[in-house]
């Protein structure tokens, strides 16, 4: 079944993504992708599967020791070979690997030096976000992010178009507003819960999005949060903000603003439909399948019935005539007997 899939969504899928963090979303998302035959699948991640992370799904108590990307895309090569993996195995926020993170956003398409269609971001800190966020901004580039909340019962997934939605600097989050290091407001020897439930959740309704994105069907959501507590999933749209910190997105609003300037606007006219029926608010009205003539002629004799009664139908007088059948004299066994003889 799943290789049926597969087949069917590579003649569709001309499409490649880049895709970061190859954590507990990070890693579901990639498989997902991949057994759906996505065409091209970029991985940016610099952590080390760890035995302490097996309450999560996808990596394996073998691959302990081995860099998050050479074991993804070993496993994920065994599932569908039709894939094309691209591996980073390095930290993006710092100066030199951000320049080639970059690089690749714009030039590692399926077709080599073209952009990739969409970007992901399965990361867990601001600091990788907010490099995420500036490079799309720089390019233009749409992408998706995803979170999970550090205890573990509620996660997100936004669609962020430069320009056109707010982008993750407009609104920005605790530690950016307070300018403090983020790293600082994470206690000592404390770490993150993390359920392979919530997360499964999380990389379900991303990867179903970026399935909606890119094959365009149904409504992509702009924002998407999951609350496991209540099991309560608001969705919402943000506007991008005029004095975002960020220069690109700035820059990214005013050609979105002309752009839609210059779009031709489309006039819908409305025709006003008559009113078949003023007595309900909803216009129905019960019209007959036969004509009044049909119904006389079909009509048998109608017998007395008190005020206020009709009838739904009559015998018509030529059935009533001719397709009587004489009554006989003889019992249900005489009768059995005859047509045995017939
Ligand atoms: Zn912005």
């Amino acid at each position: 079944m799943i290789w049926k899939v597969n087949i069917c969504l590579c003649i569709t899928f001309a499409c490649w993504l880049r895709y970061l963090g190859v954590g507990g979303v990070g890693s579901v998302t990639a498989e997902m992708l991949t057994r759906c035959g996505i065409g091209k699948l970029l991985l940016f991640d610099y952590d080390k599967v760890e035995l302490a992370n097996m309450n999560r799904l996808f990596f394996q108590p073998h691959q302990a020791g081995l860099s998050k990307v050479e074991a993804a895309e070993h496993t994920l090569r065994n599932i569908n070979p039709d894939v094309s993996f691209e591996t980073h195995n390095y930290n993006i926020t710092t100066m030199e690997n951000f320049t080639h993170f970059m690089d690749r956003i714009s030039h590692g398409g399926l077709e080599e030096g073209k952009p990739v269609d969409l970007v992901l971001s399965c990361v867990d800190n601001f600091e990788a976000r907010m490099a995420i966020n500036q490079a799309c901004n720089e390019l233009g580039q749409i992408w998706m992010e995803s979170g999970v909340s550090e205890n573990a019962v509620s996660g997100h997934i936004q669609l962020i178009i430069p320009g056109e939605t707010a982008c993750f600097a407009c609104a920005p989050p605790l530690v950016v507003a307070a300018n403090i290091d983020e790293k600082t407001l994470k206690r000592e020897g404390v770490c993150a819960a993390s359920l392979p439930t919530t997360m499964g959740v999380v990389a379900g309704i991303l990867v179903q999005n970026v399935l909606k994105y890119l094959l365009k069907f149904g409504t992509v959501s702009y924002y998407l949060g999951y609350n496991a507590m209540q099991d309560f999933f608001p969705t919402m749209a943000m506007k991008p903000n005029p004095q975002c910190n960020d220069r690109h997105c700035r820059r990214q609003q005013e050609e979105y603003k002309k752009k839609e300037a210059e779009r031709p606007t489309v006039e819908v006219v409305q025709e006003e439909e008559d009113v078949v029926h003023e007595d309900n608010e909803w216009g129905i009205e019960l019209v007959s399948e036969v004509t009044d003539a049909e119904l006389q002629a079909a009509s048998g004799p109608v017998p007395d019935l008190p005020e206020g009664i009709t009838v739904a139908f009559t015998i018509p007088s030529e059935v009533t005539d001719g397709d009587t059948v004489e009554e006989t004299e003889q019992s249900l066994e005489e009768l059995m007997a005859q047509m045995k003889k017939l």
